[in-house]
C-alpha cells in the first residue's frame, strides 16, 4: 500500500485487533502482569510497553511525522518527564516567555533547586532568542499557538537556530494539534502536547504526549519509567478512539473559530479579535506558512470597555457557550484568562503579559457554527 495520507493514519496506524475475537478494534488490556518465560522484552506498564500503550503512541508517532512517540497521564507530566530527562545540573533553558501557565509554574518553581537556570525571552525574533542562549543553554523550549494571546513563534528558524548553537529544539504543539501543524517536519526535536486538549478533544480524559527521534526518546523514556507518570489502558484506549475522529473534529474547530473571528472583527462592540487566521494578526503570514490545514479552534477578543464586570455580565448572558477551563473539546467554552489561566498575576503583571480584565478566549466547539454565533450575538447585544 502506497504511504497513508494524514486522516487515514489517524484511523489505522497503530491499531492491533483482537486476535481472540475477530474484533477490529485495540480490545482494552487492564493486565498489569505479562508471562515473561518466553519474551525478550519485560513487558510493564510503567515502561510503556503494554500493548494499549503501544496502539496509542505508534499512531500520534505517525501524525508528528517522528521515530517514536511516549504517552503520560497528564500533559504536564509529558513536559516536566522531558525536560528534566534531557536536562543535568548546570543546564540553561531559554523559554518563550507566554507558555502554558503550569509549564512557567513548573520551571520557576523546580529548576533553581535543581541547579538548572532560565531565561524567558518575551520578543520571538530570532535575535532575542540568540541573544539569550549562553554556552550552557541546552534547550530552546517554544509554544506556538500560544495560550490566552495567540502569538505564532517560528518554528524552523527555532530548529535551525537550535541545530547551529547544537542544542535541542523543544515545542509545545498542543493548540495546534498534528492536524495543522508538524514541529518535526520543520526541524523541531521534540513535540509535545496536552492530550487533554484536541487529542482526547471531549473534555473527558486527562493525558499528554512527546515525539521525537528514537535517539533523544532513550532517555526521556528512562525518565518516564522512573518519574512514573505513566498512562492507563482505560485512558489509552479512549484516547487512540478519540484520534480516529481528529481530522474531522479539528477542521470543523478550525472552521467555525474562523467565522466567528471573521465576524467579531467587524462587531461595533469588539475592540480587538486575536487569531492567526485573521490577516490583521500581526503573524498571520507565518501563521499560513507553518500552519496547514488551519489555525486552531480558539480565539481571543476584547471588548469596547473599561468596566471589569463586563465579562461577568457577557457570560451570564450566554445560553450555550459555558464558562469553564480548559480548550479543545466538542463543546465551546469561554474564559476569561485574568480570572482563570492567569488570576495569580497581579494587575501590573497582567498587564505586562497583555491580558486585560476584559480579554475573553473562546473554544469554538463543533456545533453548528451559526448557533455558536447566535449565541455571542445575542450575548453581544444584552450587554
Ligand atoms: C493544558 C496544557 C498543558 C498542560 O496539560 P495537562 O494535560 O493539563 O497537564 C500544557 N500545554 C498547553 C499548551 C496546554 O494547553
Amino acid at each position: 500500500m502506497k504511504k497513508m495520507k494524514d486522516e487515514t493514519i489517524a484511523v489505522r496506524a497503530g491499531n492491533k485487533p483482537d486476535t481472540a475475537t475477530g474484533g477490529v478494534n485495540t480490545p482494552i488490556h487492564t493486565s498489569t502482569s505479562y508471562h515473561y518465560k518466553n519474551s525478550s522484552v519485560l513487558h510493564y506498564p510503567r515502561y510503556n510497553n503494554t500493548p494499549n500503550l503501544l496502539a496509542v503512541s505508534e499512531k500520534i508517532a505517525a501524525l508528528e511525522r517522528t521515530d517514536s512517540c511516549l504517552v503520560f497521564g497528564s500533559g504536564m507530566s509529558a513536559i516536566s518527564t522531558a525536560l528534566l530527562g534531557l536536562l543535568s545540573a548546570g543546564d540553561h533553558v531559554v523559554f518563550q516567555n507566554d507558555i502554558y501557565g503550569g509549564t512557567r509554574k513548573f520551571v520557576e518553581t523546580e529548576f533553581t533547586r535543581r541547579g538548572l537556570s532560565y531565561t524567558f525571552v518575551t520578543d520571538l525574533t530570532e535575535q532575542a532568542f540568540r541573544a539569550a542562549c549562553k554556552k550552557e543553554t541546552k534547550i530552546i523550549y517554544v509554544e506556538s499557538p500560544s495560550n490566552p494571546l495567540l502569538h505564532i513563534v517560528d518554528l524552523a528558524m527555532i530548529a535551525r537556530l537550535a541545530k547551529e548553537l547544537g542544542i535541542l529544539s523543544l515545542a509545545d504543539s498542543t493548540m495546534a494539534s498534528p492536524v495543522n501543524q508538524k514541529p518535526a517536519e520543520l526541524g523541531i526535536d521534540v513535540v509535545l502536547h496536552s492530550g487533554s486538549k484536541y487529542l482526547g478533544g471531549h473534555s473527558d480524559i486527562l493525558c499528554g504526549a512527546v515525539c521525537s527521534s528514537s535517539a533523544i526518546m532513550e532517555k526521556i523514556s528512562l525518565s518516564a519509567g522512573l518519574y512514573g507518570g505513566t498512562m492507563d489502558a482505560n485512558t489509552a484506549y479512549l484516547l487512540e478512539r478519540s484520534l480516529k475522529s481528529l481530522f474531522v473534529r479539528v477542521e470543523r474547530h478550525n472552521n467555525n473559530a474562523l467565522y466567528i473571528a471573521e465576524f467579531l472583527s467587524g462587531h461595533k462592540k469588539v475592540k480587538s479579535v486575536l487569531y492567526p487566521g485573521l490577516p490583521s494578526h500581526p503573524h498571520h503570514e507565518l501563521a499560513k506558512a507553518q500552519m496547514k490545514a488551519g489555525f486552531g479552534g480558539v480565539l481571543s477578543f476584547d471588548l469596547h470597555s473599561d468596566d471589569d464586570s463586563i465579562t461577568d455580565r457577557f457570560f451570564d448572558s450566554l445560553r450555550m457557550i459555558e464558562p469553564a477551563l480548559s480548550f479543545g473539546g466538542v463543546e465551546s467554552l469561554i474564559t476569561a484568562p485574568s480570572r482563570s489561566s492567569h488570576r495569580s498575576l497581579g494587575r501590573k503583571e497582567l498587564e505586562k503579559a497583555g491580558i486585560t480584565p476584559t480579554l475573553m478566549r473562546l473554544s469554538c466547539g463543533i456545533e453548528h457554527r451559526d448557533d455558536i454565533l447566535d449565541d455571542i450575538t445575542t450575548a453581544l447585544a444584552s450587554i
